[in-house]
C-alpha cells in the first residue's frame, strides 16, 4: 500500500541455545503506515522487545529469523549487514527502555550525543554541535546538564537523552521501548508530549513498546496485542481498550490501574485448567475454552470493520441474553409491572452489576433470568438456547443463584456437608464417595476449615458471614458459568461484608466465570462491576460501561441514584 512505511510479514524469531530452543514470535503480521503511532502491549515475554530488535535489524546471532520485514518496499532481512546499517539510525531508530546502563557512564551528555552523530553522519565538527545543541532544545532538556554524566539525571532527563539521541539521524521510524516505564507521572506526561510535539514536526511514525496501557492510551491510533509470540487482537485503540474482544486483551486491560482507578486489581490467572496443549496458546487460561481450542490454534481474523481477534470463537462470547422480558403481578385488583420489556446480556469472564432501589424488579429479573420464575413475554438464552424451566440451575456449568438472607436459604438443620452437596444429592451428580472431595475442595475455595469437626457442624451454629461462605460453596460445587449474587452482602457487618465481597471477586477471577451481582450499593458495584444496569420502577433505563455511567450519566435518574448514593459514602 502507498502509505504503508513498514510491512512485517509472517515474522518468526527463534532462539537457539546448547541446551534448547525459544520461539519468540510465531509468525505475525502487521503493518505501520506513515505519520502513524503503533502500540504493542502485552506481558513480559510475548516477544515485543524481539520484534523491536528484529526491525532494527539489532538481533545477535542465536537469533533466527523468517518471514519479512518490509521497509519502504525492501525487505531488510535479506541485505547485508552493511546495507543495514544504513537502515539503522538512518531511517529506523530505536530508543531502548531506560535504564541507567543504557547510556554509557563515562561519556557527559554531550559526549553520547556527539557519539551517534558521528558514527551515522559525516556531519563537520560545527555542524555536529550544532545539531546537539538543536536536539537538546526540541527535547526540552536545559544546556546546564550538557557536561553531565548520566548518573547525575533524572530518569525523565535521560529518558530525553535517549531520545535526543534517537531522533539525531532524523529517523523515519522511531521504536520506544517502554519509554514512560519507572517515571513519575509528571515526567511521563512530559514525554509523552514531547514525542507528540517532535512526530508532528518530525513526522517520522512510532512503535511505542508499553505495559502502561495509559502511555498506549495517550499516545497511539492502532494496538496490537501480544501474548507468547502472537497477535491475539488488532485495532484502533481506543476501541480495544473500551470495548477488548479478546480474553487476553480484556485481563490485561482488567489489570490496568489507569483503565480501572475504582477496581481492586486482579491480573490474568497463570493457569485455569493444568493441560499443555498444541491448540491456542491462550487455552490454559482461557474461560471460555471449547474442545476445538486444545489442537486448532486461532487465525487472526476480522470480527468487525477494523478489529481482528485470534480466537476460536471469534473473540469473548455472550454467555446470557435476557431479551424484551415482561412480568407483571396482580395484587388485590392492582396491577404491578416488575419487569417491563427488559434486556440485560451478560459476556464470558465478565461481572455486571444490576442496580435499583428496593421494589424496583431486579430481584423479579433476576429470578426470572435463573429459571426460577417464569416470565410473561420474552425469552433468556443461556449459551446461545432457550432456557427451560429449572434448567440451567440444575445442571453443572449452568446458573446459580446465591441470596440475600443466609439465614433462611439454607436449611439450618443441616450439617455443612450436606447444606453443601444438597445440589449434588438431589440432582444426583458424582458418585456419593466422590460428593465429599468435592465439598472439601469448595470449602477450601469460600477459605473455611475442612476438618470433620467443621464440616459436621450444624448450619444454626454459623455465624452470618460463615453461613454467606456456605452459600457460595453450594453454588460453586455445581461450577457455574454464570453466578448471579443477590444482595449478598447487605445483611452482614461491614467487616464480613468486605471479607465476603473480596473472596467473591477472587473466586471470579480464578474460575472464570461470569456474575451478576444485583445490588442498591453503588460503591460495591464501582468497585467490582465491568458495566452497571440501572434499573427504575421494572425498567432497565441505563447502561453501559462501569467507567461511562459513573463518570458520565445520561439518565436524570441514574444521577441523582449516584449522587445520593456516593454521597452518603462521605
Ligand atoms: S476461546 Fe479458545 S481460541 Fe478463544 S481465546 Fe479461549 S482458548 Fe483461545
Amino acid at each position: 500500500m502507498k502509505n504503508t512505511l513498514l510491512e512485517i510479514k509472517n515474522l518468526k524469531i527463534t532462539y537457539n541455545s546448547k541446551d534448547n530452543t525459544v520461539e519468540a514470535v510465531k509468525g505475525i503480521s502487521f503493518n505501520v503506515n506513515k505519520g502513524e503511532t503503533l502500540g504493542i502491549i502485552g506481558e513480559s515475554g510475548s516477544g515485543k522487545s524481539s520484534i523491536a530488535m528484529a526491525i532494527t535489524s539489532l538481533l545477535d546471532n542465536k537469533a533466527k529469523i523468517s518471514g519479512e520485514i518490509i521497509y519502504n518496499g525492501i525487505d531488510i532481512t535479506k541485505l547485508s549487514e552493511k546495507e543495514k546499517n544504513k537502515y539503522r539510525w538512518n531511517k529506523i531508530a530505536i530508543v531502548f527502555q531506560n535504564r541507567l546502563e543504557v547510556l554509557n557512564p563515562v561519556l557527559t551528555i554531550k559526549e553520547q550525543i556527539e557519539e551517534t552523530l558521528k558514527e551515522h553522519t559525516n556531519f563537520s565538527k560545527e555542524k555536529i554541535k550544532n545539531k546537539i545543541q538543536s536536539l537538546l532544545n526540541m527535547v526540552g532538556l536545559d544546556e546546564i546538564w550538557i557536561n553531565r554524566y548520566p548518573h547525575e539525571l533524572s530518569g525523565g532527563m535521560r529518558q530525553k537523552v535517549l531520545i535526543a539521541m534517537a531522533i539525531a539521524c532524523d529517523p523515519e521510524l522511531l521504536i520506544l521501548d517502554e519509554p514512560t516505564c519507572a517515571l513519575d507521572p509528571i515526567s511521563r506526561n512530559q514525554i509523552i508530549n514531547l514525542l507528540k510535539n517532535i512526530q508532528s514536526k518530525n513526522k517520522f511514525s512510532m512503535i511505542i513498546i508499553s505495559h502502561e496501557i495509559s502511555t498506549i492510551i495517550k499516545i497511539t491510533s492502532n494496538i496490537e496485542v501480544l501474548y507468547k509470540g502472537y497477535i491475539l487482537e488488532e485495532g484502533l485503540t481506543k476501541e480495544v481498550i473500551k470495548n477488548p474482544m479478546h480474553p487476553y486483551t480484556r485481563g490485561l486491560i482488567n489489570s490496568s490501574p489507569e483503565v480501572n482507578p475504582y477496581h481492586d486489581l486482579w491480573g490474568i490467572p497463570s493457569n485455569i485448567k493444568n493441560k499443555k496443549n498444541n491448540g491456542c496458546v491462550f487455552y490454559e487460561r482461557c474461560n471460555q475454552s471449547i474442545d476445538k481450542c486444545f489442537n486448532n490454534i486461532p487465525i487472526l481474523e476480522y470480527v468487525s470493520l477494523e478489529r481482528k481477534v485470534a480466537c476460536n470463537r471469534g473473540g469473548i462470547v455472550t454467555v446470557l441474553e435476557a431479551k424484551n422480558i415482561n412480568k407483571n403481578y396482580k395484587l388485590k385488583n392492582k396491577l404491578i409491572k416488575a419487569c417491563k420489556n427488559c434486556n440485560i446480556d451478560l459476556k464470558s469472564g465478565e461481572i455486571i452489576a444490576l442496580i435499583g432501589q428496593s421494589g424496583s424488579g431486579k430481584t423479579t429479573l433476576a429470578n426470572i433470568i435463573s429459571g426460577y420464575l417464569k416470565q410473561d413475554s420474552g425469552i433468556v438464552l443461556f449459551e446461545g438456547n432457550k432456557i427451560n424451566k429449572y434448567e440451567a440451575i440444575r445442571q453443572k456449568k449452568g446458573i446459580q443463584m446465591v441470596f440475600q438472607d443466609p439465614f433462611s436459604s439454607i436449611n439450618e438443620n443441616f450439617t455443612v456437608e450436606n447444606a453443601i452437596k444438597e445440589p449434588l444429592d438431589i440432582l444426583k451428580i458424582e458418585k456419593e464417595e466422590k460428593r465429599k472431595d468435592s465439598v472439601i475442595k469448595v470449602l477450601k475455595n469460600v477459605q473455611l476449615p475442612t476438618d470433620n469437626e467443621f464440616i459436621n457442624k450444624k448450619i444454626y451454629t454459623l455465624s452470618g458471614g460463615q453461613r454467606q461462605r456456605i452459600a457460595i460453596a453450594r453454588s460453586l460445587i455445581m461450577e457455574p458459568k454464570v453466578l448471579i449474587a443477590d444482595e449478598i452482602s447487605s445483611m452482614l457487618d461491614p467487616s464480613t461484608k468486605a471479607n465476603i465481597l473480596r473472596l467473591l471477586k477472587e473466586l471470579q477471577n480464578k474460575n472464570g466465570f461470569s456474575m451478576i451481582y444485583i445490588t442498591h450499593d453503588l460503591t460495591i458495584a464501582r468497585k467490582i462491576a465491568n458495566r452497571i444496569f440501572i434499573m427504575n420502577d421494572g425498567e432497565i433505563i441505563e447502561n453501559g460501561i462501569s467507567t461511562d455511567i459513573f463518570n458520565n450519566p445520561k439518565c436524570n435518574f441514574t444521577k441523582t441514584l449516584l449522587k445520593e448514593g456516593l454521597f452518603e459514602t462521605i
